[in-house]
């Protein structure tokens, strides 16, 4: 996403210069803010984890929900601005972190007990999600600003375009929902991208039974680094075709003709 540093003056006076590097496109429209609080519903009974609180957009509202809040910053000035704001708020406590290392098991050590909002840096929102559904356990819902090509490709079914490795794990993990989209004029700077609201809810039940996970993800993700070639081919690494041959799949199709329960099939039949 290319995009000018723009100067922006926070509500203690202080300016701060938007980093490219942290994907940083700050809220500014208010009815906008109201209606992504409103898809978020907070309570008092939630426990709510903020990526990337920046300026406080969303903190403030969530933090008058009466929510309790575990905020996650990586810059070091934004970090400091929203402690401040917050200062003496016991339901409120801000980690300068990056949340790519930051183990949300510090957080809860129940099940279905954390709601994940924010607003993510675009440049790492994969990475963010995937990270995050390592603990999937932990997590009641998930509540992004997404680009809107990434949460179609989160959406997407076997057959459509955007199918891929992005579909089948988080459809994998989460029921997904595109919820709404958001212009571009809606943030400061302005990202020159289509954004949207994806709500990521943790199945209680996988959608599939696979033996090994992470059986699973190893052969999504080398079924698809070879996307034009057809799965005799491009499994060849982990699965001996004649192995492959013996499964109720027709290995001469490409990666996105096959559903989540064809993989699970293969990574059974490797993990077994
Ligand atoms: N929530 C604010 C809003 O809606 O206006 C800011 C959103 S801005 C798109 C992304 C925020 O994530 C920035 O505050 C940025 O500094 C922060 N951020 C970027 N990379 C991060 C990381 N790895 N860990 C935690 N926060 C990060």
């Amino acid at each position: 996403m290319k995009q000018e540093n723009s100067v922006i003056r926070l509500a203690n006076g202080l300016k701060h210069q938007a980093r490219k590097r942290f994907g940083q496109n700050f809220l500014h429209d208010q009815q906008m803010i109201e209606k992504i609080v409103k898809a978020i519903s907070p309570s008092q009974e939630n426990h709510i984890v903020e990526i990337g609180p920046g300026h406080g957009a969303l903190t403030k509202p969530l933090f008058e929900s009466g929510a309790d809040l575990d905020c996650i910053e990586i810059d070091k000035d934004l970090a400091k601005f929203i402690d401040n704001q917050f200062a003496n708020q016991p339901n409120v406590r801000v980690h300068q972190s990056d949340i790519l290392k930051f183990d949300l098991n510090i957080l809860s050590d129940k099940d279905r007990t954390l709601r994940i909002v924010g607003n993510l840096p675009y440049n790492i929102s994969t990475p963010v999600v995937f990270h995050l559904l390592k603990n999937h356990e932990l997590i009641d819902d998930m509540t992004f600003m997404l680009q809107l090509e990434v949460i179609q490709r989160m959406a997407s079914s076997v057959g459509q375009k955007n199918y891929g490795r992005l579909s089948l794990m988080t459809q994998y993990y989460c029921q997904v929902e595109h919820l709404f989209n958001v212009p571009s004029s809606s943030f400061t700077p302005k990202p020159k991208v289509v954004s949207a609201i994806v709500r990521l809810t943790p199945h209680q039940k996988f959608p599939v039974k696979v033996r090994d996970p992470k059986c699973l993800h190893v052969v999504i993700r080398t079924a698809f680094n070879q996307r034009r070639k057809t799965l005799k081919n491009s499994l060849k690494a982990i699965m001996p075709p004649i192995a492959l041959e013996k499964l109720p799949i027709d290995t001469s199709l490409r990666p996105e003709s096959l559903s989540l329960k064809d993989y699970a099939v293969i990574s059974d039949a490797i993990s077994s």
